[in-house]
């Protein structure tokens, strides 16, 4: 296979998990980051980064240009739900005007294939558990918001242009790569595994739990939990029905497996051996009390083949990259 798979956001957190995982499937993946939350050095040796933004129509215009691409993912995005509550233009503008920008881009240069990280935040407040993906898509914060804009362009240029695309609602991603390749290294990240294991480690003090006053069993917001090696390999097998010629296809990538905060804390604490501080909150704004993925659609479509469904085995991993970091 000569052609690049272009991955935006490829020095991020997931980003850099896919590299891995092309590179392994043979592919040539070519990286456009910001670096706002990425790191060069998470872009492996010999794969081509570019630093800019994908809202730049020349700066993208140019790469395409110059290296022939036979399918985008998409990942360069603002994830962090609070953040986007207190800041929502900047979220329309980093997830849908930009993601507008690079569509419009792989139009030109004719593209064949997009894969795009959606999210479980674009049905809000389920109306049923598990969720599937003919369930209403009802968002309650800008982030969910920003990303339900972008499948709906996808969905209306697959059908004016020859673009096919894939787009997968991600639930909660965690955990790093189980060869300790990688990992999430954002000293500020916001998501509860990551803080769970700052603070049994020390990095942080303790952690705060944000509601327990939902109608879930022990009154915490309620996640499933994805590993992020399963979470990639989900784009493999997109990127390889894309390719046999199937049609566009919008899928969940979750286990099927719903854990509470205080479930999450108990299992870190236990697999850490470590007990830190553990205080109880008022709700976080944006949060919806339970997200659990249906996954039948991505297991029967697109053949996926989840391996890492466990949430201490997620655990174990991100504890022992937290450990590896400064
Ligand atoms: N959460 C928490 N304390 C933290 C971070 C997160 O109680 O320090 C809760 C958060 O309110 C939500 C769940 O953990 O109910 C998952 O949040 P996260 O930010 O990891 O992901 P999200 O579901 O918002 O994408």
């Amino acid at each position: 296979m000569d052609n690049y798979i272009l991955v935006t956001g490829g020095a991020g957190y997931i980003g850099s998990h896919m590299t891995l995982a092309l590179q392994a499937a043979g592919e040539r993946p070519l990286v456009i980051d910001d670096l706002s939350a990425g790191l060069r050095s998470a872009v492996p040796d010999g794969v081509p980064l570019f630093a800019g933004s994908v809202g730049d129509a020349a700066f993208v215009g140019d790469i395409m240009d110059r290296y022939p691409i036979a399918a985008i993912i998409h990942f360069a995005a603002s994830v962090v739900v609070p953040e986007s509550v207190a800041r929502p233009l900047d979220y329309y503008r980093n997830n849908t005007a930009n993601a507008r920008t690079l569509i419009d881009c792989a139009v030109q240069r004719k593209v064949p294939h997009l894969v795009f990280s959606s999210t479980a935040a674009v049905y809000g407040e389920p109306d049923r558990t598990p969720i599937s993906e003919g369930q209403s898509t009802q968002p309650i914060n800008p982030y969910g918001r920003s990303k339900l804009m972008v499948e709906w362009m996808l969905d209306d240029v697959a059908r004016a242009h020859p673009l096919s695309y894939a787009a997968l609602r991600y639930f909660n991603v965690a955990g790093a790569d189980p060869d300790g390749r990688a990992g999430q290294s954002s000293p500020n990240a916001t998501h509860l595994i990551k803080i769970a294991v700052q603070a049994a480690l020390g990095k942080r003090d303790g952690l705060d739990v944000y509601g327990t006053d939902y109608p879930t069993a022990d009154g915490s917001c309620v996640r499933d939990y994805v590993h992020v090696s399963d979470l990639v390999a989900a784009h493999i097998d997109a990127l390889r029905y894309l390719r046999a010629g199937n049609p566009s296809v919008i899928c969940n990538i979750g286990y099927a497996n719903g854990y509470s905060v205080l479930d999450v804390i108990e299992v870190v604490k236990r697999v850490s051996g470590i007990d830190f501080d553990v205080r109880i909150k008022g709700r976080r704004p944006g949060d919806p009390a339970a997200l659990v993925a249906s996954n039948e659609l991505a297991k029967s479509l697109l053949g996926w083949r989840p391996r890492h469904d466990d949430l201490e085995t997620i655990v174990r991993h991100a504890l022992a990259w937290e450990r590896r970091l400064p």
